[in-house]
């Protein structure tokens, strides 16, 4: 009961303040709490081997200001584009200190990355390794690549399986094996491997499992091919709430079981031969954003009410677009008037396919009711529909211990393109910026 009133108490209050937010910055408003995304790299890392390193995949959520806090709490930043690489120089990350991953790098964006400093890929396939060698050569630097491995992984099911079957990420092992002479590419220097097997784990011991797989498989293949591992990212899976209340899972037995795994196969990564890297997500920032919208209409259609929201799949989840509902959970701010009632979630995009929930049980719905969506830091914004239909971006707003520190609005605009033969690499860097145009880092 107590605790009940004491959950109640802190809800209320964050209720106030997410209306004086939004009474500020308007609707939608994105809120991100930075103390949440440092709890949660305190919380990973203390999961983890001790002195891990931790890369953050900015792909989840490449606000400069997220993934600053980030860098100052300790993590390195994995990018996979011009447009992430603009946002991690723009939160101070430093370009020899970035790995780029990501399947399809094109000679372009790899000349770019390269004279930028980045100086560590994640090597997709031997076409991968040629095109990097290309950008090291012509800058005259070698660059450190890590083979991302397409390995059969643990038994059980743990997660969306990323590899061990057909796929466009990574070598498989027997395509690897069979011709070890491909990897001797001029511009470039094997440093390691690379493993991301699944995602969104939330069973720790299949979790496990996987990671210690990973970790033999990285034995053997030092064996076999006589590699000098550098660097050996394990890849991670760790798991988040997405657009439900709840919190983010613990993994109390990982550390000691991934720790003697390493002992007993990479046992010089103790000191750093090789440095040990883990990475991830939404487990980093997924529980630090929670998006407000508003209700702008209430109807009833055939026995089916409808609440239309001033965000749909264009600020939210439209990276699960395509047919799939995510089952997500909005509370109203202030807890709602009434008995709970059977509505239907739509967003403002002129296709049926705008939806926020279905059939969802949620009291007093009018217009200017405020629906809060928990959970949401990760894939929210730049995983969705952004330029669909033209709406305006929600804002977004970075606060720390309850104090604003950041208010953004993300745009896309249309600029003139020069033709292909006078296109610079500076005008390939300014155009690279478009995707985070609006955002800037705190300080
Ligand atoms: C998407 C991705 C990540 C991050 O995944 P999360 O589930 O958000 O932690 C990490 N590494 C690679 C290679 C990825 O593709």
């Amino acid at each position: 009961m107590a605790a009940d009133a004491a959950e109640e108490h802190v809800e209320r209050r964050a209720d106030e303040h997410f209306e004086r937010l939004l009474a500020t910055y308007g609707s939608p408003l994105y809120v991100h709490d930075l103390g949440r995304v440092r709890q949660a790299y305190g919380d990973l890392a203390a999961a983890l081997p001790e002195g891990a390193r931790i890369y953050y995949s900015l792909k989840a959520n490449p606000h400069p200001g997220l993934v600053a806090e980030l860098v100052r709490a300790g993590a390195r930043a994995e990018i996979t584009s011009r447009g992430e690489l603009t946002a991690a120089l723009e939160a101070g990350c430093v370009a020899g200190e970035l790995l780029y991953s990501g399947p399809g790098k094109t000679p372009g964006e790899l000349d770019e990355a390269v004279a930028q400093g980045v100086r560590a890929f994640s090597v997709e396939s031997f076409g991968d390794l040629e095109r990097i060698g290309a950008a090291g050569v012509a800058h005259r630097v070698t660059a450190d690549c890590v083979l991302r491995i397409n390995a059969a992984g643990a038994p059980g099911d743990a997660g969306l399986r990323m590899t061990g079957s057909a796929s466009q990420f990574g070598f498989d092992l027997d395509v690897l094996l069979s011709a070890p002479a491909r990897l001797r590419v001029p511009g470039t220097r094997v440093a390691g491997l690379h493993f991301f097997p699944l995602t969104n784990a939330r069973d720790e011991a299949g979790l496990v499992a996987e990671i210690v797989q990973s970790i033999r498989t990285a034995a053997e293949l030092r064996d076999e091919l006589g590699l000098d591992l550098r660097l050996v990212d394990l890849g991670g899976g760790f798991a988040a709430p997405y657009a439900v209340p709840g919190e983010r899972p613990r993994y109390p037995g990982l550390r000691a079981a991934v720790t003697e795994a390493l002992d007993a196969s990479l046992p010089g990564w103790r000191t750093g031969a090789p440095v040990v890297a883990f990475e991830s997500g939404r487990h980093l920032v997924g529980d630090s954003g929670t998006l407000l919208t508003t209700v702008t209409d209430v109807k009833d259609s055939k026995g089916t009410r409808f609440a239309v929201l001033d965000a749909g799949v264009n600020h939210l989840g439209g990276l699960s677009g395509l047919g799939r509902l995510l089952p997500m959970k909005a509370r109203p701010l202030g807890g709602g008037e009434g008995e709970p009632q059977r509505v239907t979630l739509a967003g403002p995009l002129c296709t049926p396919a705008d939806l926020l929930g279905r059939a969802v049980e949620i009291p007093g719905l009018r217009p200017g009711t405020v629906l809060a969506f928990p959970n949401v830091g990760a894939y929210g914004l730049t995983a969705s529909l952004l330029g669909f239909l033209g709406h305006r971006a929600p804002a977004e707003v970075l606060v720390d211990g309850g104090e604003v520190v950041s208010a953004t609005r993300l745009a896309l605009h249309r600029h003139q393109v020069p033709a292909a033969g006078e296109h610079s690499a500076v005008t390939a860097v300014t155009e690279a910026t478009a995707g985070t145009t609006g955002t800037a880092a705190r300080s």
